[in-house]
């Protein structure tokens, strides 16, 4: 097996369960039937995504830059959890305001689908995926209101990708979620992991964070997918390997850097004492999501730098 391969699966901890793809259809429709999301607006707690749904999700994000990506995962439901087997892509160009899922692409999707059941594909799609590159797994405004109007057919599940923080972290940059009906009274006890969102959708993120929940996302495969695995992952890692992440992702630090430094002047501006007395505490706040922040983009440089020399060590190299 491919070695990196073998240490992206470890980093990210995936699972080999051949249980899991088993299609029973008569425990799906009970369950269909039941319906038990209906009466718990928290009743999915997981997302496992096998690692073929998964890199095809990465390589489709990878494709488009700094472009939005769009398309259906394919899957079941097992209890309180979703089991993503699949995915497949929509021609659609995504933004966070506008989506442009014309007549076309209903088609397509209405195609692709009628062709999967011809395939004796049994698993239907289980909500939608699409990408934030850069700007980390989380609902916007415009996604809460999809998500919304996706739930009423449910089950269905959000799924949002990052493949730009991805590459520069090299660990899955992933989030599934489930928005709650519009009268709902949040709980507090959700704990969230520490995210940095980009000032300009600070204010965004803010109003509808409390409009949905994350579910918790892990990984698996089948052995028999190996092969399949091994060519995706192939055309994925040549992709990475080949573009050096600074170049690719010059936008990324660049942007990020600025907002960061904006949030640093806002900061600055709230307290009362002259810039000097600051403390380096009091220039990035108390706040610990705004000390980690610094310290990510540095490590996230840092590597960036450190796979630039190795590549420049390895290939160009003059003995
Ligand atoms: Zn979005």
């Amino acid at each position: 097996m491919n070695k990196d391969l073998k240490k992206f699966e470890e980093q990210n901890n995936i699972i080999t369960d051949e249980t899991l793809y088993f299609f029973d259809e008569k425990e799906q429709d009970k369950i269909l039937d039941a319906r038990p999301w209906r009466s718990d607006p928290r009743y999915f707690k997981k997302c496992k995504i096998s690692l073929l749904a998964l890199l095809k999700m990465l390589s489709h994000a990878r494709m488009a830059g700094s472009n939005e990506v769009m398309g259906l995962p394919l899957g079941k439901i097992q209890g309180d959890t979703f089991l993503i087997m699949d995915v497949f892509a929509l021609p659609v160009e995504a933004t966070e305001t506008r989506v442009s899922a014309g007549a076309e692409c209903n088609e397509f999707m209405i195609q692709t689908i009628e062709l999967l059941e011809k395939a004796g594909r049994k698993e239907n799609v289980r909500g939608w995926y699409h990408s934030h590159p850069g700007y980390g797994p989380y609902l916007s405004g415009t996604d809460v209101m999809t998500q919304r109007l996706q739930q009423v057919g449910d089950p269905m599940v959000a799924i949002v990708i990052d493949p730009i923080r991805t590459m520069v972290s090299g660990k899955i940059q992933i989030g599934a979620f489930r928005t709650y009906p519009q009268d709902y009274n949040a709980p507090d006890d959700d704990h969230r992991e520490f995210q940095s969102i980009p000032l300009e959708k600070i204010e965004d993120y803010g109003i509808h964070y409390k409009s949905y929940y994350q579910l918790e996302v892990s990984f698996f495969k089948n052995s028999l997918d190996n092969q399949l695995i091994e060519i995706l992952w192939n055309k994925y890692w040549i992709n990475t390997v080949t573009s050096s992440s600074l170049i690719v992702n010059n936008h990324y630090f660049v942007t990020g850097l600025n907002d960061l430094s904006s949030k640093i002047s806002n900061q600055k501006s709230k307290s009362k004492k002259s810039d000097y007395l600051l403390t380096l505490d009091e220039l990035l706040g108390k706040n610990s999501a705004q000390e980690k922040e610094p310290l990510k983009y540095a490590l996230e440089k840092n590597q960036a730098v450190l796979s630039e020399s190795i590549k420049n060590l390895l290939f160009s190299y003059k003995i």
